[in-house]
């Protein structure tokens, strides 16, 4: 209704004169349709909470089921999943997708091939083999097609990826590669700063540009919450180190607004994107990142120390 109270739309969900005939068989129990819809999902060590069950009518392809909705929780990563099933018999109506979310698929650098692959020699022209590559899971994405999720989306990046899909396998030399990075280290780091009870912090979507100028390094624009990557020599964002760096300016600016942009702070703030990345990725492959760090750290005292003495 409009605010002069006149019906504008009626919306009705009551069909009249089903043909239907209630089952005088006995149907499936609750407990078996429970079972068979986990059973078919495949999710036995998945389901969180309480699985439930409830009698329906369910219409599908012109004909009227009496069924089971059974409402599945999953956690690691977080889906529902409503299942369909006849009442006699049990057979599977429909399995619909109750988050409106969808699980996607990557290939990755965790964090870069020098790590990946243990070899500190690697250049920008280096070929990189196929088992620098990781492939991961990319949560909860809005089955738009585009990288585009709860805590990241890539949609300031000009010519952005598309995968109807949702499978983004690329390797580094398509421009979707690093967009693929960018939403996957995002959105695990989100996730791991939320599991150590920091549920608010940078808990709201961040605009990601991947395809920066050559000008500039990467920075994040707190007005328009967003990061940009640059692509000068290596480009950035084939590097979860720097993506990850960048990362931790929007987690201190939503703390202290302009944290990291006068002299008294950018050091800190500098300091601490290094530090996080550096930790977040220190076991990966078997302690390299780690001990390269610890190698950095010593040469460059070693070059502070000749310089100053
Ligand atoms: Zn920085």
């Amino acid at each position: 209704m409009d605010k002069c109270n006149r019906i504008n739309k009626i919306d009705i969900c009551y069909h009249p004169d089903l043909p239907l005939e209630l089952p005088l068989e006995k149907g499936i129990s609750q407990e078996e349709a429970i079972r068979i819809a986990i059973d078919t999902l495949n999710v036995q060590k998945r389901v969180a909470g309480t699985v439930s069950g409830e009698q329906v009518i369910y219409p599908k392809d012109d004909t009227f089921y009496v069924a089971w909705k059974v409402a599945v929780p999953l956690i690691n990563p977080v889906e529902e999943w409503h299942v369909f099933l006849e009442f006699i018999g049990g057979n599977i109506l429909d399995i619909l997708d109750a988050l409106l979310k969808a699980t996607g698929r990557g290939r990755v650098f965790i964090p870069n091939p020098v790590v990946a692959l243990g070899d500190r020699l690697l250049t920008a022209e280096s070929e990189i083999p196929d088992r620098a590559y990781t492939d991961v899971v990319l949560n909860d994405l809005d089955k738009s097609g585009y990288l585009k999720g709860p805590y990241v989306d890539t949609c300031t990046t000009p010519n952005r990826a598309k995968e109807p899909d949702l499978i983004f396998n690329y390797s580094r030399s398509d421009p979707g590669f690093k967009e693929v990075m960018a939403y996957y280290h995002i959105d695990t780091a989100q996730r791991y700063i939320q599991s150590l009870g920091f549920t608010n912090l940078c808990s709201k979507t961040i605009k990601v540009n991947v395809q920066g100028d050559f000008v500039n390094n990467s920075y994040y624009n707190p007005d328009a919450r967003e990061l940009i990557f640059g692509t000068w020599y290596i480009d950035d964002a084939q590097d979860a180190d720097i993506i990850l760096h960048e990362y931790s300016h929007v987690m201190l600016d939503e703390q202290v607004p302009g944290f990291g942009h006068n002299w008294n702070t950018c050091p800190i703030a500098e300091g601490f994107g290094d530090f996080f990345a550096a930790c977040f990725f220190a076991e990966i492959n078997g302690g390299f990142n780690r001990e390269l760090m610890l190698r950095i750290r010593d040469e460059a005292r070693g070059l502070i120390t000749q310089f100053f003495l």
